[in-house]
């Protein structure tokens, strides 16, 4: 299985509004930005980073996969997996300008391919090349009904629609208004439309400082929060352990982390309650499995981050013993051979050899962007 070729892509897929926002970010299309690798054997593996369909930076990253990784990766052996991520991410003058950012979501990208092809050549999914399903059942958070963009009048019907018509137990609502007493009111709204039995997750994306969330967290103490996403800057450690201490609302990050190290700062300050890695941010699979088992050995619960949608941490979350619940956002799932589909709540499980990341043909020729 020896690495014969490399196809850079750049895809924009619309989302399922037209436009979103959170507190940090507006949207329109979600950047499926990564590599198809093709072996010897005949064989072609697929992976992708996430982005905000910012072209000028996606192409940032497939240049570094055509110009600096290419070269190292052609003749090697798809196998090996851990060889070929340290060739990448120790390689000295790639490590000198990038332990982080494009050069790590490139990596991403490369890492999750090699996945795909190991399991394909297995002909087996990817959670049970990995080793098998941990559980029968994996359960859905569903995100897509709860963006800050929402009127309050979008969010109670989204969220009634989520928990009555399509079977959510759980759901993530956005907060981070300039006035925090807005979101208390927007909370208190949705936890009366729904009632006491459904989990309600919130996701700051890291714009409020210290004092703000503290004040935000003693007035929301009633409503039964399962979690505070990214309250603060994302990688701030001090702040979050400060948060973690004085509230009784868990806190929840990672999709920021770039790497096990960073992980390693929240989890060994007691800074963060539920692990969320992104295989799209992380050095991919390998890195993923390396914070999943710092997790397990925390004994904290990983709740991966959906950069990809989920078509690749659905098999992660079956298989490894540390994962619990999964984000849902539907917004690519259609253009995948296996889509990454709930149904009354629960994540189908994939039954296709690889990693879930095959692309259809008919959405690079629609939505596939010019490299150059
Ligand atoms: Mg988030």
């Amino acid at each position: 299985m020896k690495i014969k070729s490399l196809e850079p892509f750049i895809l924009h897929l619309p989302l399922t509004s037209a436009s979103i926002s959170d507190s940090t970010h507006s949207i329109t299309h979600w950047g499926v930005v990564g590599v198809a690798i093709t072996t010897t054997d005949g064989l072609t593996g697929y992976g992708f980073t996430g982005t905000h369909a910012h072209l000028a930076s996606d192409r940032l990253i497939t240049a570094c996969i055509r110009d600096c990784y290419a070269p190292l990766l052609i003749g090697e052996d798809a196998n090996d997996h851990q060889r070929i991520w340290t060739k990448l991410a120790r390689h000295p003058s790639l490590q000198w300008v990038g332990r982080a950012g494009i050069t790590h979501l490139a990596l991403a990208a490369v890492d999750v391919a090699i996945w795909d092809l190991k399991s394909k050549k297995a002909g087996l999914p990817l959670w049970s090349y990995l080793g098998g399903a941990r559980t029968e059942r994996l359960e859905a958070y569903n995100t897509d009904i709860g963006w800050l963009s929402f009127s309050l009048d979008d969010l109670l019907s989204g969220s009634a629609r989520a928990v009555e018509q399509d079977g959510f137990t759980r759901i993530k609502l956005k907060v981070g208004h300039d006035d925090p007493n807005v979101d208390v009111r927007r909370l208190e709204s949705v936890r009366k439309r729904l009632g006491a039995d459904i989990r309600i997750a919130i996701d700051g994306n890291g714009k409020w400082d210290l004092p703000t969330c503290q004040r935000f967290c003693e007035q929301a103490r009633d409503l039964d929060i399962y979690w505070f996403e990214e309250p603060m800057w994302y990688d701030d450690v001090e702040s979050h352990r400060l948060l973690a201490r004085s509230s009784t609302i868990p806190v929840a990050l990672g999709e920021q982390l770039y790497t096990v190290d960073a992980f390693r700062s929240f989890i060994s300050a007691g800074a963060v309650a539920y692990v969320q890695p992104d295989v799209t941010r992380l050095g991919g699979v390998t890195e993923y499995i390396q914070v999943a088992d710092l997790a397990l050995a925390h004994r904290l619960p990983v709740v991966p981050h959906a950069g990809e949608m989920s078509q690749v941490h659905v098999h992660l979350s079956y298989w490894h013993p540390a994962s619990t619940i999964l984000e849902y956002i539907p917004w690519i799932k259609d253009h995948f051979e296996e889509p990454a589909d709930v149904v009354g709540g629960v994540y189908k499980r994939p039954e296709q050899p690889g990693a879930g990341t095959t692309v259809l043909a008919e959405s690079f020729a629609r939505f596939g962007k010019s490299l150059a």
